[in-house]
């Protein structure tokens, strides 16, 4: 593969010696990292591929009943013959500590894209006790906006337990929906979250570069909760956090980013030291 036209953004060499591990399934994503150079991927992901996949997902309706990870596999390989790939179709929150780390303790990032809490939790927890960056993207409901945690050992202070406090307490409760499902949003709205979420994975794995992805991280600093808006009309519940940051002008429309500094949170269990 030729990377000269990307060379001068991206730390290509840095990206070839990376291992990523994706729980769930952010497939567009994890394509355009092979196509920034990504040298290994992980996918677990217990998921088959039906037939509402095709109209949001990076899927072929050829490819109905395969497992999502493994018809990925073959893209990426289409990509870049060199990726190197694995795939496990288990549930992640069933894997032992010690098959946790057996066969993700080596990887540089995790990126969880899934909308299961309990998967999203334990990943939160594994980072940290590894020290691995980790990567959370979500999307609200009907896909009318969406939110990207990420976590780096060292750079940012608050890991997704202290930013996602409340979700941890809807879960414990019992109150709350944790489970926030994507119906509604479209491949638009998924790809538009996956393009800023790749922009800050490549960030991390070649972090000190000398080019715009290698700053990207420094630059964030504390800033490691970002919400993006897909509907011009998004509210949650009923504030315009959009407009209460980026104020009531018109050139205020929507496709924007929001990237909010979070502190840690004293007593959280997660990152305690
Ligand atoms: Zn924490």
């Amino acid at each position: 593969m030729n990377f000269q036209r990307i060379a001068q953004t991206v730390d290509v060499n840095a990206m070839q010696q990376s291992h990523v591990t994706m729980i769930g399934g952010a497939y567009g994503l994890i394509r355009s990292l092979v196509h920034c150079g990504l040298g290994a991927v992980t996918m677990v992901d217990f998921d088959r591929i039906d037939s509402s996949n095709p109209a949001r997902q990076d899927f072929y309706s050829t490819d109905l009943g395969r497992y999502k990870t493994e018809a990925t596999a073959s893209d990426l390989q289409k990509i870049n013959p060199e990726v190197e790939v694995e795939c496990y179709t288990q549930d992640y929150c069933s894997l032992s500590r010690q098959q946790h780390d057996a066969l993700f303790g080596h990887t540089d990032l995790f990126i969880f894209a899934t909308d299961f809490f309990p998967a999203q939790a334990r990943g939160n927890f594994e980072a940290v006790r590894l020290s691995i960056p980790a990567i959370w993207i979500g999307l609200y409901k009907g896909g009318r906006a969406g939110e990207i945690v990420f976590y780096v050992p060292g750079k940012t202070s608050a890991c997704y337990r202290c930013i996602c406090n409340g979700r941890y307490q809807a879960f414990h409760n019992g109150s709350g929906n944790t489970n926030v499902s994507s119906a509604g949003g479209t491949i638009h709205d998924l790809h538009l979250v996956d393009a800023i979420v790749g922009q800050i994975a490549t960030g991390i794995l070649t972090d000190g570069a000398d080019n715009r992805m290698g700053k990207l991280i420094s630059k964030l600093g504390n800033r490691n909760l970002l919400q993006v808006k897909m509907d011009p009309d998004y509210r949650l519940g009923d504030k315009d956090i959009f407009g209460q940051y980026l104020g009531n002008h018109p050139a205020n429309f929507s496709f924007t980013t929001i990237a909010l500094p979070m502190e840690r949170e004293e007593s959280c269990p997660d990152c305690r030291k």
